[in-house]
C-alpha cells in the first residue's frame, strides 16, 4: 500500500524545524504518557520509533502528585516549560474527574501553551472496511474558548451558569488556520459548523469572522452548515465535506462522530497547534479506563499522532515509513486489536508494526 495521504493530510504543521537538537543529530521532544491506557500506547510509540531509528530523544513528563500553584493543576510548570522549549511533543490521554476536582489537565495545556487549533484528520484506512471507503476529512476545532472556557458557577441554589466565550481574535485565528490549511493542502472547501440560529451572538460572531477570512481566499469554496444538519450529512455521505472549522465543543463532538465513520477512536490522530509554532500531537480518544492496564488498547491513534509530529519536524521519510507499516499491518488482518475485531494484544500488534517497517 502506498500512503494515500502522504504530503497531504499530515504535512500540515508547517513550521520550520527549530526544536531543541540533542547532540549532533537527535531532536528532543516532550512526551506525556498520560493516564489510563496512555503509558501502554506511549510505550508502543517508543518501541516503533526505536525500530524505525527515528532520531528523537524523548523528554518524559508525568502528571504531578500535587497541584502546582503556578498552573493551578496537576500539570507542573516544568512540564509546560519542556513543551515550550522543545516546541514539539506527544501527549497521551489525560483523565479529568467528572463534575468536580482540579482544573482539567487538557484545558491547562491548551490555555497555558495557547494551543489555539486542534487539527483532526479523519480518513479511511486502506484495508480496513467500514461502511465508507472514501472518508477524507479534516476537522479544525477552536481549542481555547467557547464552552470550554471553564467559567462556571452557581447563580442561586438549583441554578448554575456556564459561560460560552467567543472572541473575534480567537475566531479569526482559527478561521485563518483553516483556510490556510485548505490552500496549502490542495483542499477546495471550508465548511464553518455552527448553531447561530440559536446562539446568535456567540456563533454569530464566529461565522462573521469565518466570512471575513473567506474573502481573503476566493479560490476556496466557503459554506456554513448548522451542526445538527452537519451530523446528518456526515453520517449519510461524508464525502460532502472537506475541511470543517468550528467552535470548541462542536469540534469535540463532530470529531468523535468522524472517528466512528472510519473504525473508531482507536484510529484517529490529532495535533494541537500553538502560537509560535508549537505542535503537541495527541490521539482524539481519552484514557479508556475500561481497558486500561489490560494490554488491549489500540495504539494506532497515538502512533498516527506521532506521525503528524514527524511531518511537523520534516522527518517525512520516517513518518511515511511508520504510517505505511501501520496501514499494512491492519490491512493484512492477522494482527488487530479488539476494537478492530481482532484478538491481538497491544504489544503483539506493536511488534507486528515493527516487523512491517
Ligand atoms: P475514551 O475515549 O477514553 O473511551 C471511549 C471508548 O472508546 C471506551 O470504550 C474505550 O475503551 C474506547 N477506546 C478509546 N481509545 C481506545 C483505544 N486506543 N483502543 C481501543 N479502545 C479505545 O472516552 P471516555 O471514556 O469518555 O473518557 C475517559 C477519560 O478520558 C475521561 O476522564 C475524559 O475526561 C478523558 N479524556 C481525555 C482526553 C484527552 O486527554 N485529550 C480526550 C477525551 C477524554
Amino acid at each position: 500500500f502506498s500512503n494515500p495521504n502522504s504530503g497531504r493530510v499530515f504535512s500540515s504543521f508547517d513550521r520550520s524545524l527549530s526544536s531543541a537538537a540533542v547532540g549532533s543529530d537527535l531532536i528532543r521532544a516532550t512526551l506525556f504518557p498520560g493516564d489510563g491506557i496512555g503509558p501502554e500506547i506511549a510505550e508502543s510509540v517508543k518501541q516503533v520509533f526505536r525500530s524505525a531509528e527515528v532520531p528523537i530523544e524523548w523528554e518524559e513528563h508525568y502528571v504531578g502528585q500535587e497541584i502546582d500553584p503556578r498552573t493551578q493543576s496537576f500539570l507542573t510548570w516544568e512540564s509546560l516549560e519542556s513543551v515550550r522549549q522543545n516546541g514539539v511533543g506527544l501527549k497521551g490521554p489525560m483523565a479529568t474527574p467528572i463534575g468536580k476536582g482540579h482544573r482539567s489537565l487538557n484545558l491547562t495545556l491548551r490555555k497555558e501553551l495557547n494551543l489555539y487549533a486542534n487539527v483532526r484528520p479523519c480518513y479511511s484506512l486502506p484495508g480496513y472496511k467500514t461502511r465508507y471507503d472514501d472518508v477524507n476529512l479534516i476537522t479544525i476545532r477552536e481549542n481555547t474558548e467557547g464552552e470550554y472556557s471553564g467559567l462556571e458557577h452557581q447563580v442561586v441554589r438549583g441554578v448554575v451558569e456556564s459561560l460560552k466565550i467567543i472572541t473575534r481574535q480567537a475566531s479569526l485565528r482559527v478561521a485563518e488556520y483553516a483556510f490556510h490549511y485548505a490552500k496549502t493542502h490542495g483542499r477546495d472547501r471550508v465548511s464553518a459548523i455552527h448553531k447561530a440560529n440559536i446562539m446568535q451572538k456567540t456563533d454569530g460572531l464566529f461565522l462573521k469572522c469565518c466570512r471575513e477570512v473567506a474573502e481573503k481566499y476566493p479560490e476556496i469554496k466557503y459554506e456554513e452548515v448548522v451542526i445538527d444538519n452537519c451530523c446528518m450529512m456526515l453520517v449519510k455521505n461524508p464525502a460532502l465535506f472537506d475541511v470543517l472549522v468550528m467552535p470548541n465543543l462542536y469540534g469535540d463532538i463532530i470529531s468523535d462522530l468522524c472517528a466512528g465513520l472510519v473504525g473508531g477512536l482507536g484510529l484517529t490522530p490529532s495535533c494541537n497547534i500553538g502560537e509560535g509554532g508549537i505542535a503537541l500531537a495527541e490521539a482524539v480518544h481519552g484514557s479508556a479506563p475500561d481497558i486500561a492496564g489490560k494490554n488491549l488498547a489500540n495504539p494506532t491513534a497515538l502512533l498516527l499522532s506521532a506521525v503528524t509530529m514527524l511531518h511537523h519536524l520534516k522527518l517525512h521519510d520516517k513518518a511515511d515509513r511508520i504510517h505505511d507499516a501501520i496501514v499494512n499491518t491492519i490491512a493484512e488482518g492477522k494482527y488487530r486489536t479488539a476494537d478492530l475485531g481482532g484478538t491481538s494484544s497491544t504489544t503483539d500488534f506493536t511488534k507486528a508494526i515493527c516487523d512491517h517497517l
